[in-house]
């Protein structure tokens, strides 16, 4: 795949909660409207509703539903009675949307939902106590159950630039993952795609670039679907860490070293002072990219042209500058 390959393919593909999309399919026959984050990423991405607990067969209007139980054996029950359990139907709906939705590279979930929420759901007590706010939803739980690596994130945590930043990096890195895995992985093609890679896995996680190093560097040396397993888990595990001001600076300064011998001092030092102005938080970060780019427009050099640290995401999504 050559650089921003995901927008000349297919554009990746998001699950989101259908109540988000603005279907009326809440318990009172409402829809839930969308922060500006939310709209933006759905205008870059592909998008996909569905609607757990209509999927199940409850209806709109239906009677609402939440968590009960303790922390290890949580059960989605109807409010009134507590007697109508829809936990096992409402997880066997998120693997049938898994299977009709192989494409699917992350999932807009619905903040507070018992059903798709991510995090922070409410517990409650059989007899009606609120517990904790410490669940995910039972559909978004069995989703990260079926795949690991699919990005989650709901509506709210979606206001945050860095998990934004984490969610639409990993989204897009999963779905080249699919269109190489749908292409025909060989050991040759990881390795390809591992060293576009490997600066935005810097950026993340410095450990798991040192580990992903010697891995792809002895690939030949292990079965490729033992290989490809192990990479993919580590490198989605990379970029779930947030990338930090001072790693994205150090990423920056590796770079600016490809230009040594290209620009003139001047250059470098404006391009070193803007780098630095992006760590101390002067400036976003989109402020150094852009520079590079423009360096790396003049002065071609295919190595670095085909960093997806340069370009992870639809820059019309405009994530860099609030970062
Ligand atoms: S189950 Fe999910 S998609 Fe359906 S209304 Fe509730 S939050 Fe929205």
């Amino acid at each position: 795949m050559t650089e921003g390959e995901y927008r000349v393919a297919k554009k990746p593909l998001l699950g989101i909660g259908s109540c988000l999309a603005g279907n009326a399919v809440r318990y009172n026959g409402e829809t839930k409207k969308p922060n500006d984050y939310v709209r933006s990423i759905c205008e870059h991405f592909d998008t996909r509703a569905f609607c757990p607990e209509m999927g199940v067969g409850m209806g709109v209007p239906r009677p609402p539903i939440r968590l009960v139980g303790s922390e290890d054996s949580v059960r989605i029950v109807d409010v009134e009675t507590h007697s109508k359990d829809y936990t096992g139907p409402i997880r066997e709906f998120a693997l049938q949307v898994l299977q009709q939705a192989p494409a699917l590279c992350g999932y807009i979930l619905v903040k507070g939902s018992p059903s798709c929420g991510y995090g922070r759901v409410k517990r409650y007590s059989q007899e009606g106590r609120h517990l904790a706010s410490d669940q995910n939803g039972v559909f978004a739980d069995a989703l990260a159950d079926a795949d690991p690596l699919l990005p989650l994130e709901d509506d709210g945590r979606l206001n945050d630039p860095g998990l934004r930043e984490s969610f639409v990096t990993r989204a897009c890195a999963y779905h080249n993952w699919k269109l190489l895995v749908d292409q025909g992985l060989t050991t040759h093609r990881l390795i390809a795609f591992y060293t576009r890679y490997k600066y935005l896995v810097m950026a993340h996680h410095v450990p798991s670039y040192k580990a992903l190093g010697p891995l792809v560097a002895n690939a030949s040396q292990l079965p490729l679907q033992a290989l490809s397993t192990q990479f993919i888990r580590t490198l989605m595990a990379a970029l779930s860490h947030r990338a930090t001001r001072r790693s994205h600076s150090n990423v920056l300064f590796h770079l600016a070293g490809y230009l040594k011998r290209a620009i003139t001092t001047p250059q470098r030092q404006r391009l070193a002072a803007l780098i630095e102005d992006y760590r101390i938080g002067k400036v976003p970060l989109v402020v150094p990219v852009t520079l590079l780019k423009h360096h790396f427009a003049d002065n071609p050099n295919a190595y670095i042209d085909g960093q997806v640290f340069l370009d992870p995401y639809p820059d019309d999504l405009r994530v860099r500058n609030q970062v």
